[in-house]
């Protein structure tokens, strides 16, 4: 059972060393590293890092924004490439087995322009994994929030069939914007992931969840809500949290989930941890 939050939290003030003893108050015991700008971190954070993972810290590495296996410019894929390498080298320096990472975007968006993609994304990540060790490491691609981007549910799932070392990162708020508001009730939010639980179940066990609500339109994303806010029309906050934990209880998943609520996530982290021990 792993809650988390995705960075350091903006309501936290003090020095990162700190900042674990911080989310242990909050019953949170996960932290996702953002790479977002590099695979690149301190000597000295590595160190609190491995400190943290003997207290029972668990750790994730998001990878930079600019990684794009989807891309239509082999220059850019190639890039992409080493740069996952390099990412995989830094998660075994520090035992960290999860690195989550964005399929990208810039092909054609059409079916046939999205399929293309997500087949040559599939034969980067198949190349470079059988050109290094991989260690404990594996790679979750992450539903995308935009309708543009890759990374719908079916894309995901593709990958992770067709990849030994993909598992599904499903951000549930990224896949209610995209899918236009789609996840409205239990039941349909159950209905996902049975998707995913009957399409690869021996990957099912180790799913990576971003959880938190979200303003969308008809694009998909528009921008990640404080925890507890309402939507632009006074509406509860969606994807609704309280059924989504109640959902991984009825089919036993343990939780690992990673909030990325705006300027709140250890509230929402520490929220649906506190439902999910209920
Ligand atoms: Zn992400």
């Amino acid at each position: 059972m792993v809650f988390g939050v995705a960075g350091v939290p903006t309501n936290f003030k003090g020095k990162f060393k700190n900042l674990f003893e911080w989310l242990g108050e909050r019953n949170l015991n996960g932290y996702e590293i953002q790479c977002v700008y590099g695979f690149k971190i301190s000597e000295e954070n590595k160190r609190i890092i491995l400190e943290n993972q003997k207290n029972g810290f668990y750790f994730s590495i998001h990878a930079p924004y600019y990684i794009n296996l989807g891309s239509l410019n082999a220059q850019v894929v190639a890039r992409s490439k080493a740069n996952m390498k390099e990412g995989i080298e830094l998660a075994k320096s520090i035992n960290v087995t999860r690195i989550i990472f964005h399929p990208g975007g810039g092909h054609e968006n059409t079916e046939n322009g999205r399929k293309l993609a997500i087949k040559q994304l599939i034969e980067a990540v198949n190349e470079f994994t059988s050109e290094i060790d991989m260690g404990n490491v594996l790679l979750y691609p992450e539903i995308g929030g935009k309708t543009a981007s890759l990374g719908s549910l079916d894309e995901i799932i593709e990958i992770c069939k067709n990849c030994k070392y993909c598992y599904p990162c499903i951000d549930i708020a990224h896949l209610h914007a995209r899918e236009i508001g789609s996840l409205t009730s239990k039941e349909i939010i159950k209905s996902k992931l049975q998707k995913i639980k009957d399409a690869i179940p021996d990957k099912f066990e180790k799913i990576h969840f971003h959880a938190y609500t979200i303003n969308y339109g008809e694009k998909g994303e528009i921008k990640h809500l404080h925890f507890g806010d309402t939507m632009p029309d006074g509406s509860v906050g969606m994807p609704n949290l309280d059924d989504f934990i109640s959902v991984l209880k009825e089919m036993n998943v343990d939780p690992y989930i990673i909030s990325e609520a705006l300027d709140s996530q250890e509230l929402s982290a520490q929220y649906m941890h506190d439902l999910y021990i209920k």
